[in-house]
């Protein structure tokens, strides 16, 4: 079966796309499978040149068909802040709670919550140097100041879906990857690649 390298460093999205690609024909592999621990920077701007950087680089260092994703939140009160920055909003060596810490002092500035947001994710897939195809899936929802549930990763305590009542990180992976921006994404990913593989 033809090998598919999931390359992502971050333990939270690995598990959502291994689960949300297992429905693909494919053997997935991980950068811990393949023995690749490099990190590639995201000198991108958009959500798709970062992606498209990502899948790049490992496909070339792993010489697989690769996927990768950038993803991200963006607040409509913040600008649309922290965007392809979200990993890194708080400083390089920063936890998710230092994250969600920042992002809501930062809040407190613009007025009272809750506040708008989305979460984006675009996913490359590189089948061969010059063959790269995106998948794009947002999240609609809305930020709120106390952090709630235990799952998922990220920002995922403060992200509040109004249609479920419940953040994200209240809902069972399954549940998440039905309504989030990478579930979105990665459907469409394995609708391209069945059709590809015919
Ligand atoms: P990157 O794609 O590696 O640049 O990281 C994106 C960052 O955005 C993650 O480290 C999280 O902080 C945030 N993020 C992306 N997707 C999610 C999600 O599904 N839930 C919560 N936070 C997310």
């Amino acid at each position: 079966m033809l090998k598919l390298l999931i390359a992502t460093r971050n333990p939270g999205k690995l598990a959502e796309l291994c689960r949300l690609m297992a429905g693909a024909p494919l053997e997935l592999v991980s950068l811990a499978d393949v023995g690749i621990d490099t990190d590639v920077d995201e000198t991108g701007e958009s959500f798709e040149a970062n992606a498209a950087l990502k899948a790049s680089t490992y496909a070339q260092l792993a010489n697989l068909p690769t996927l990768a994703d950038d993803s991200g939140l963006e607040v409509r009160a913040l600008a649309w802040e922290p965007g392809v920055r979200s990993a890194r909003y708080a400083g390089d060596h920063a936890t998710d709670s230092d994250r969600i810490a920042f992002l809501l002092q930062k809040l407190q500035n613009v007025g009272a919550g809750p506040w708008p947001a989305r979460f984006r994710c675009v996913i490359a897939v590189v089948w061969s140097p010059d063959d790269l195809e995106l998948h794009a899936g947002t999240c609609e929802g809305m930020i709120i100041d106390e952090p709630r549930g235990a799952d998922g990763f990220g920002y995922d305590p403060v992200f509040f879906i109004p249609e479920l009542g419940r953040t994200m990180a209240e809902l069972s992976p399954s549940e998440k990857n039905r309504v989030s921006h990478r579930g979105k994404a990665a459907r469409m990913a394995v609708r391209a690649l069945k059709l590809r593989a015919g």
